[in-house]
């Protein structure tokens, strides 16, 4: 395999970077200032008995060799996240956080949350400056202000004492070996690490770690020792998560950010923070579509639920008969989208902290009043409000953003057996925090709260508050065929575009009957209750203008998708991973 068939340092990422840091922290969620990187042919790969697709070659192949071994999905997940965060840092770690989907033959599913969790210091204002105003997103970088108790190390290992079959410590060999000889950097690293130097590199814990001598960006392919991981991992491997939330590795995340604390006064975790952390078993949610059931993660994730709406609103429509080429489906799409985006923005938090309509959210009736506001031939001329979902306990809150900013990564994996996860994942901002603890880059999670606590005089669902998870976007999802067989597993980055991002490509495959590759070879079209974003290529020139003349407010623009995809099909699995990323699929 040639690991390295381009460069992806680009000038959009340095436009990204300009334009991201002279933004006020509301424009944020519209913007993707990680954007993609150049964009490489991939083809579909199939295979018989197992696969797995994700961000990282090296990572597909630490989670190939543990199903090779006769280890299932789970003992797969293990092994690739715990070799993304030492090849993909940039985007998730065993310092962040994650939401993974298990289903298995039958048409069990169970969900995990390991979000991460604010400490008992935070308070609603953590993001409001001594000006009173929100503070802008980056001067929050680097500092511990926004990291959360990270979930992922204890949301694996719940989901692996429940399932897993080979031992914990056994699945942490492909990582320690790669710390141990040095992780090779791969393009998109580089990128970011060259490309947003001007603000990487104000983290010292960086610029010690991943550039090298004199501050210069590492060169393709060069090894990045990992020492300080490498002995964590070892510790994780040998102790279990107890190292990480009660041991040596707690301690060393909570010296860090006292550490960072002593410079910018912000609040930051403690032992007990750490040693109380729970992920979650929580209930799926799930959707019939078409002939198929639909499902995904309930909150504190919104994605699960407007990938669910969006579907339901769809569903009204044949968009089978219209076809991908009908600028009738993609305004359908846009429009489902622009409802979805408007109830996400008011209705959903921490569940276990505030009343969260999720079962009106997603309630058949519900949805369908919502698509009955679809002119199905002109766009809406403007955002459109939130809808008031039955089953509510609460008030309704304001609508109100965050800025969810994208780094973040996500894998699919099939095992022997036929059991599918899907996970996405995320330290939140490129690199996180900034800030590394036990060589664990700390995520920054907590800026996907709402910044402006209260509006309109009312208090915002997705407000900080001590213990509480932050609203997500992320929408790991499978779906079930009608003998309740997992039979696709999807998800990807992208911040609030995640959404559509997930949705285009499932209504590729399940309406339109594209394969897993070339869905996410479609050209991306996003709507977040404004603009209709169009991906700059001119395979969607023509789409572009058919939508402007149905009344959309068209922007073309960069995706920074990383969209990977598993089906099972009657002819076996099929694989895709996205081209805008440096991901692949493999599988026996
Ligand atoms: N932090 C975001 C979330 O949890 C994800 C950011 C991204 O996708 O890059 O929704």
């Amino acid at each position: 395999m040639q690991f390295f068939p381009h460069s992806t340092v680009s000038r959009r990422l340095i436009a990204g970077v300009l334009a991201l840091c002279l933004m006020p922290s509301a424009a944020l969620a519209q913007q993707a200032p990680e954007p993609a990187s150049a964009a490489r042919v991939k083809e579909l790969v199939t295979a018989r008995r197992h696969m797995v697709v994700a961000a990282n070659p090296l990572a597909v192949q630490a989670g190939l060799d543990v199903l090779r071994q006769g280890g299932n999905a789970v003992d797969a997940a293990v092994a690739v996240q715990a070799v993304l965060g030492l090849a993909e840092p940039q985007s998730s770690g065993l310092a962040g956080g994650a939401f993974m989907l298990l289903a298995e033959p039958g048409g069990k599913l169970t969900t995990y949350d390991g979000r991460e969790v604010a400490g008992a210091a935070v308070t609603p204002t953590l993001f409001i400056g001594p000006d009173g105003k929100p503070i802008p997103f980056l001067e929050t970088f680097p500092q511990g202000r926004a990291v959360g108790v990270p979930g992922v190390v204890a949301m694996l290992a719940q989901a692996h004492a429940a399932h897993g079959q080979l031992p914990w410590a056994s699945l942490f060999k492909p990582a320690i070996d790669l710390a141990d000889a040095g992780v090779p950097a791969w393009p998109r690293m580089v990128g970011i690490l060259t490309e947003w130097q001007r603000m990487l590199g104000k983290s010292p814990d960086l610029l010690r770690d991943y550039y090298r001598e004199g501050g210069r960006p590492p060169a393709l392919g060069e090894r990045i020792p990992m020492p300080e991981q490498a002995i964590s991992l070892r510790l994780l491997a040998a102790a279990g998560p107890d190292a990480f939330y009660r041991g040596p590795i707690a301690k060393a995340i909570v010296e860090r950010l006292e550490q960072a604390a002593g410079e910018s006064g912000t609040p930051v975790l403690s032992l007990e923070d750490m040693a109380t952390y729970r992920s979650v078993e929580r209930d799926g949610i799930c959707m019939p579509y078409r002939v198929w059931k639909v499902c995904g993660m309930a909150p504190p994730s919104a994605g699960g639920v407007a990938v669910l709406q969006i579907l339901g609103m769809l569903s009204q429509h044949d968009l089978r008969a219209m076809g991908k080429d009908d600028p009738r489906a993609w305004h359908l799409l846009m429009e489902a989208s622009r409802r979805a985006h408007a109830d996400r923005e008011a209705h959903i938090g921490d569940p276990d902290q505030v009343a969260v309509p999720t079962r009106g959210l997603i309630d058949a009736g519900y949805i369908a009043s919502r698509a009955a506001g679809i002119d199905p031939a002109r766009a809406a001329s403007g955002p459109v409000p939130p809808g008031e979902p039955p089953f509510r306990t609460g008030a309704l809150y304001p609508a109100a953003d965050a800025p969810d900013i994208p780094s973040t990564t996500h894998f699919s994996i099939i095992d022997d057996a036929g059991r599918m996860v899907s996970m996405t994942s995320s330290v939140e901002f490129a690199f996180g925090s900034g800030l590394i603890a036990g060589g664990f880059v700390l995520n920054n999670q907590l800026t996907d709260f709402t910044f402006v606590p209260v509006k309109d005089g009312k208090p915002v669902a997705n407000a900080p508050g001590p213990g509480k998870r932050p609203r997500s976007s992320m929408a790991p999802t499978v779906v079930f065929d009608q003998k309740g067989n997992p039979v696709l597993a999807i998800g990807s980055p992208g911040g609030t575009a995640i959404i559509g991002y997930v949705v285009e490509a499932l209504v590729a495959m399940l309406d339109w009957d594209l394969d897993p590759q070339a869905a996410v070879n479609l050209p991306i079209l996003l709507n977040r209750n404004g603009a209709t974003q169009i991906e700059s290529v001119p395979a969607a020139d023509k789409l572009a203008a058919s939508l402007a003349a149905m009344g959309h407010q068209v922007k073309r623009d960069n995706a920074n998708s990383g969209i990977h995809i598993i089906r099972v099909t009657p002819a076996g699995i099929q694989g895709g991973a996205d081209p805008r990323r440096d991901g692949v699929a493999m599988g026996d």
